[in-house]
């Protein structure tokens, strides 16, 4: 590593902001990071990597935290490889470079964290569902989708975004109505999903 992790961590952020890479807001990483905390979670698998931003700022809240991350961007890949190096934590972080609805995983994961294309929210949860532990959680970013999920669709002009938003609503109701988890919506960051698969005796 060059510089200490705080400068490491303010490079990563003026890359991607250079880059126009979307990464994490401060307040939705901020929040991330204290769950992973509060709830002692040890492994998680990320569906969109970008270049490694939020994967590391998840491995740096806990020594013994690991986090398998896919991303199908081969640039931004390459990116968050370096950066992972450069933090020294790439017995930790694990990265996948596929698309992720191609990937398929045997093991079982603390925390699934959803923040790759927001159109297919529904499949990642439905494929990688399987992948979780039965205390686990699935957390989604971006369920606001920068306010245009709270606009009406007279007041968005583009086709391919009005067509977006009625994704992100569509997954919010499915989260909504899906019986085997409890799911609450957090207004911070871009919107934040949290939906807690219920216990046996709970679905009783
Ligand atoms: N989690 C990252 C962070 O906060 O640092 C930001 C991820 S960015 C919002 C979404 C990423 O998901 C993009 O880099 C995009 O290339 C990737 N992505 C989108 N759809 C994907 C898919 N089907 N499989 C793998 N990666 C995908």
């Amino acid at each position: 590593m060059v510089g200490t992790i705080q400068e490491e961590i303010k490079k990563i952020k003026e890359y991607a902001i250079a880059e126009n890479i979307p990464i994490m807001q401060d307040d939705g990483i901020a929040f991330l990071a204290n769950f992973i905390i509060k709830n002692k979670i040890n492994t998680v698998l990320e569906i969109g990597t970008a270049i490694g931003y939020s994967a590391i700022i998840m491995a740096l809240t806990n020594p013994n935290l690991k986090v398998v991350s896919i991303e199908r961007d081969e640039k931004r890949y390459l990116e968050a490889l370096k950066n992972i190096k450069r933090l020294k934590l790439e017995d930790r972080i694990t990265l996948i470079f596929k698309d992720a609805l191609d990937v398929t995983l045997d093991e079982k994961f603390d925390l699934i964290f959803i923040d790759a294309a927001k159109s297919q929210s529904i499949n990642f949860f439905e494929k990688f569902e399987v992948n979780l532990e039965d205390n686990g959680y699935i957390i989604t970013d971006n369920m606001n989708f920068h306010g245009y999920v709270q606009k009406s669709e007279d007041e968005i002009k583009s086709k391919n975004l009005r067509a977006l938003v009625r994704k992100i609503k569509e997954y919010h109701e499915f989260l909504a109505n899906n019986t085997d988890y409890v799911t609450i919506f957090h207004e911070l960051g871009d919107g934040i999903s949290v939906s807690r698969k219920k216990t046996d005796e709970e679905r009783l």
